[in-house]
């Protein structure tokens, strides 16, 4: 597909126009994937603010390259960051953005000690800015990470049952996407059984499921790069009230939080229309992280949906919904959806049920 990464290469180098910059290094490894098609854990970007890109990668990936990316010019180095900021230099350019957040402070004193190197300047988060709306081939992606999800859920269920420990279901479930497609696990699978529920990222361990537990599990497929994220919690016999209360409301906070998630919605207001719902019960305190976030090549990524976060939804934007209560000593609920952001609605890409599973 390498004209869709072409109009992509378009739109990031209008931007770098319009910072005066004559060009950008480009560093983190999902924004050159994104630019460029190519998979590798070696890679860089030369993107002139005008005129053809130049990616960089090393032996190993040098086959890849020239198949997947056969419109770009390749150079073969091991030191990428060095070589093409001297490419740069080479080129006259007087002004190179990069990518201050992911650039070491060791890396940017080589490349400002090179001959001649043209200044460096920060680039921001251009490439995740436009890495936020999706093209409908990534949401197609995206859409069969979830569906795989879904399915692996499905399976598993059978086997979540006293006697097992996190640690095995864990496992199962990361097995079954595999089994079902996946390419892999999106992230390290979580689940936290009985009182470990009250810890959002509770890494599952030995403890052994029990009657009485509520069990939250956080778990996602990974399809042709693009990461699908899930919370659900299930109860193993009767939820106590307690149980069923905390349920009910995480349930509704998050029914609220995607019904606000639309087209020109600031990412704060939307986290405080879930999180508000959850305060007014009593349970500020036990709601600590964010609503949710933008998922795609990376499974956290913009937007971050929180208080405090600024900037607003757009038309084809993929996000998470995921309130949780966690109550210290006993247990918690999490509940998580990934969804797209649509002008004519949310698009609901994880579809496994949110009523409370009794097994
Ligand atoms: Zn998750
Ligand atoms: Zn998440």
């Amino acid at each position: 597909m390498p004209q869709i990464h072409a109009a992509r290469r378009a739109l990031a180098q209008q931007r770098i126009a319009e910072s005066g910059a004559d060009g950008a290094l480009i560093t983190i490894p999902a924004n050159v994937r994104y630019l460029s098609g190519l998979v590798s854990s070696n890679m860089a970007m030369l993107l002139p603010a005008e005129g053809p890109a130049l990616l960089g990668t090393d032996f190993r990936y040098a086959e890849t390259a020239e198949r997947d990316c056969p419109d770009l010019e390749i150079e073969i180095e091991r030191q990428l960051e060095p070589a093409l900021a001297s490419l740069a230099a080479g080129r006259g350019w007087r002004t190179l953005a990069f990518e201050a957040h992911q650039m070491t402070v060791e890396q940017h004193s080589v490349l400002a000690a090179l001959p001649d190197s043209p200044r460096l300047v920060p680039l921001g988060h251009v490439i995740e800015e436009l890495r936020a709306v999706k093209d409908e081939t990534e949401i197609e992606l995206l859409a069969r990470a979830c569906a795989l999800t879904d399915e692996a859920f499905a399976v598993l269920l059978g086997a979540v049952q006293p006697g097992r420990t996190e640690r095995e279901l864990a496992i199962m479930i990361e097995r079954t996407m595999v089994d079902l497609g996946a390419e892999s696990a999106a992230f390290d699978t979580i689940v936290a059984s009985g009182p470990n529920g009250a810890i959002p990222h509770h890494s599952p361990g030995d403890r052994v499921l029990q009657r009485g537990d509520l069990v939250t599990i956080d778990c996602g497929a990974r399809h042709s790069g693009y990461h699908a994220d899930m919370t659900r919690t299930v109860a193993l016999g009767p939820p106590a009230p307690w149980q069923r209360d905390i349920y009910e409301l995480v349930a509704a906070a998050q029914l609220a939080g995607i019904a606000a998630a639309v087209p020109g919605a600031d990412v704060g207001a939307v986290d405080a229309t879930a999180r508000a719902m959850i305060a007014a019960a009593g349970h500020g305190d036990h709601f600590g992280h964010g609503l949710g976030h933008g998922v795609g090549l990376e499974v956290h990524e913009a937007p971050m949906l929180g208080p405090g976060r600024t900037g607003r939804l757009e038309d084809r934007v993929p996000v998470t919904v995921e309130p949780g209560i966690y109550l210290p000593g006993k247990g918690g609920v999490r509940i998580e959806d990934t969804l797209v952001v649509r002008a004519a609605g949310p698009e609901m890409l994880i579809t496994t049920t949110k009523e409370l599973l009794v097994l």
